[in-house]
């Protein structure tokens, strides 16, 4: 039994694919964890870490609180089932579960109780004196499983174990390993690309894409609650449709045109136009979703035409057409015999369940939020949010890289992390309570801040009591909150961010101007506000430029024809690397500075493939400060 925490978990392979970006996720003991996305996005990557079969570039891995970065796999007290079950061939099913236990010199009556045992619960007492190649494919997947049991691990890890049985046999193995692991009552960590396979059997799935987790949560509210389009339509079978949206206001009334077509309006419910994320979006285009379960069929005032009817026996599933519209629009329905193709009908949208995405950033931008984001403007260590202010916690800003201050940023956070119940370093936020929608796993609770426009989102559980109208008090844990600019690019990091101040000597000759720090001489036009002597030199964290080398300049899409061969650079060494977004912070090593550096990037570079590297530094790209 053990809880599993991955903190900014990062995998960067040899050769710079970055496979897993800051994997942040606690499992809790005896949780049913599945991670699930399209090949290729970082599922494996991230369990052979967990393993230890794959070394973690950057983050912490905990095993029941205790770091395991550095722990040998056979160490970590973890199971792996892998696709290929290797069983060995000479090998009786009795022998093949009992090897591991004899190799690690287990007593020979403890295993035959453990073999028994674990025979017991996948029902194959009968077939362990038969060697493998006379088993099912299905059998043969339980002697794998079994081999892990009777190792009595503390967490098993099961990569697509089910990929090689066919489908039926698929089908009932899935409910095997979900009654495995009630009785076993230890934590699963779950590998598939089948999003069945992980609505099915997860107490909580983890979407993947790209390296990055899209969304963790319950599979119905993964389902009610996509955060982005991604998500929406990864889950659910067929998958839900989604049409170009252009939103206005009629009076009082929230409505969306579709696809430019005045004769294709729909309205949206109050309880859902409260919850649209901001008022920008009223004349913008954007794009809207519908389940094929929540389109009605002959009722309404949108005309659709019938090209194909699959009749499932159970259901109905319509392949229609909107008029004029050359893409496809799905419908389900309880079985009905009577409809057919090539008709027309007209439909009606089931708006209580519609969802709305950002057309550019395809997240969603009505119901609960994935993160909340609050405008802020934070000056040292005070931040304003509308009418309240904060003295932030010296740890916190300590993470917060220049382009937090005094500009436009958002403070977001999760609306899973946010207790009205108080809890320790956190921030301590006062919000009115105004509505409340009720969701299956929980309540979304919506609150206004004072001074600010729009609401903000918190859940929780279904039993707890919501006043409407209540001023209460919301915490929100430091660690968890991030800070993004207007362009969505993150600017808290991971790491200390200490001032990039270090020694320089200013030397003036023949009108120009030697500036030399650490090793490096850097040279521009004279300046008489800096006469020769010594300084402080601070480099500007988002100034400097990485010069690639000819490996990366092949992939790049540099503009400054300037770098090519600059003579104004600082040799750096990286230790890591954060990403921001479009950007990266690389944490550097300057010779002649005390502390590290960060210097925030294009994210066309990475430390992880040129650790060793030149920064151009531009004449704006520092300030001088003298010595006293
Ligand atoms: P998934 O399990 O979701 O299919 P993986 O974790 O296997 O994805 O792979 C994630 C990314 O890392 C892919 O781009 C893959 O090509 C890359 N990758 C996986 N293993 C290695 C490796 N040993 N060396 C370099 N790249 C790898």
């Amino acid at each position: 039994m053990a809880d599993v925490t991955l903190r900014h978990i990062y995998k960067v392979y040899d050769g710079g694919v970055r496979a897993v970006n800051d994997f942040d996720l606690d499992i809790k003991d005896q949780e049913f964890v599945v991670f699930v996305g399209p090949s290729g996005c970082g599922k494996s990557t991230t369990l052979r870490m967990i393993a230890g079969l794959e070394e973690i570039t950057a983050g912490q891995l905990y095993i029941d609180g205790e770091l395991m970065n550095e722990v040998e796999p056979k160490n970590r007290d973890i199971a792996m089932v892998f696709q290929s079950y290797a069983l060995y061939p000479h090998m009786t099913v009795y022998a093949n579960m009992a090897f591991g236990l004899k190799l690690r010199h287990t007593p020979k009556d403890e295993i035959d109780r453990r073999v028994k045992e674990a025979a017991e619960i996948l029902e194959i007492s009968d077939l362990l004196s038969r060697k493998p190649k006379a088993l099912s494919g299905g059998q043969r997947q339980r002697v794998a499983l079994g081999r892990t049991i009777v190792r009595q691990p503390k967490v098993f890890l099961l990569d697509e174990p089910l990929s090689n049985l066919d489908a039926k046999l698929r089908v009932s193995m899935r409910s095997e390993i979900t009654k495995l692991h009630e009785k076993l009552g230890t934590t699963f960590i779950y590998v598939t690309h089948d999003q069945t396979e992980a609505m099915t059997m997860g107490n909580r799935i983890v979407v993947m894409k790209n390296g990055f987790i899209q969304q963790a949560d319950t599979p119905i509210t993964l389902f009610e609650d996509p955060c982005n389009l991604f998500v929406a339509t990864f889950l659910g079978s067929p998958q839900m449709n989604i049409v170009e949206a252009e939103l206005f206001m009629d009076g009082k009334t929230l409505k969306a045109k579709l696809n430019d077509r005045d004769d294709m309006v729909v309205s949206f419910p109050d309880i859902k136009a409260k919850q649209l994320a901001s008022k920008e979006y009223i004349g913008k285009k954007v794009l809207l979703g519908i389940r094929p379960e929540h389109i009605r069929p002959n009722e309404g005032n949108l005309k659709a035409f019938i090209d194909v009817v699959e009749h499932l026996g159970d259901e109905s599933i319509l392949y229609c057409k909107m008029e004029n519209r050359k893409e496809q629009f799905i419908i389900k329905i309880p079985f009905n015999s009577k409809i057919r193709a090539n008709a027309d009908i007209n439909v009606e949208f089931n708006m209580d369940h519609v969802y709305l995405f950002d057309a550019d950033t395809h997240k969603a931008i009505m119901g609960i939020p994935h993160e909340d984001e609050i405008p802020v403007n934070i000056d040292k260590n005070v931040m304003t949010m509308g009418e309240q202010e904060f003295t932030l916690d010296e740890q916190f800003t300590k993470h917060l890289l220049d382009a937090s201050f005094n500009a436009n940023v958002k403070l977001a956070i999760k609306p899973d992390y946010i207790s009205i119940e108080e809890v320790p370093d956190s921030l301590a936020v006062k919000a009115k309570l105004e509505f409340v929608e009720q969701k299956t796993d929980y309540q979304a609770v919506y609150f206004s801040l004072k001074g600010l426009d729009g609401y903000f989102a918190i859940k929780m559980a279904n039993d707890q009591e919501v006043k409407l109208g209540k001023e209460v008090t919301l915490y929100l844990p430091y660690r968890r909150l991030n800070v993004y600019d207007v362009e969505h690019n993150k600017t808290n990091s991971r790491e200390d961010i200490f001032e990039n101040r270090g020694e320089a000597i200013v030397n003036n000759v023949n009108g120009q101007m030697h500036v030399k720090v650490g090793g490096a001489t850097l040279v521009y036009p004279e300046n008489p506000d800096y006469p020769n002597g010594k300084y402080d030199i601070v480099f500007k964290q988002d100034k400097l430029v990485p010069i690639f080398n000819r490996k990366m300049l092949k992939n790049s899409d540099r503009e400054n024809p300037e770098m090519d061969n600059p003579k104004n650079k600082i040799k750096v060494y990286a230790y890591d690397e954060d990403v921001l977004g479009d950007k990266i912070a690389a944490y550097v090593q300057v010779e002649g500075f005390d502390y590290y550096a960060t210097f925030v990037m294009k994210n066309n570079f990475s430390v992880y493939k040129m650790p060793k590297f030149e920064l151009y530094v531009p004449q704006d790209g520092f300030v001088l400060i003298p010595k006293e």
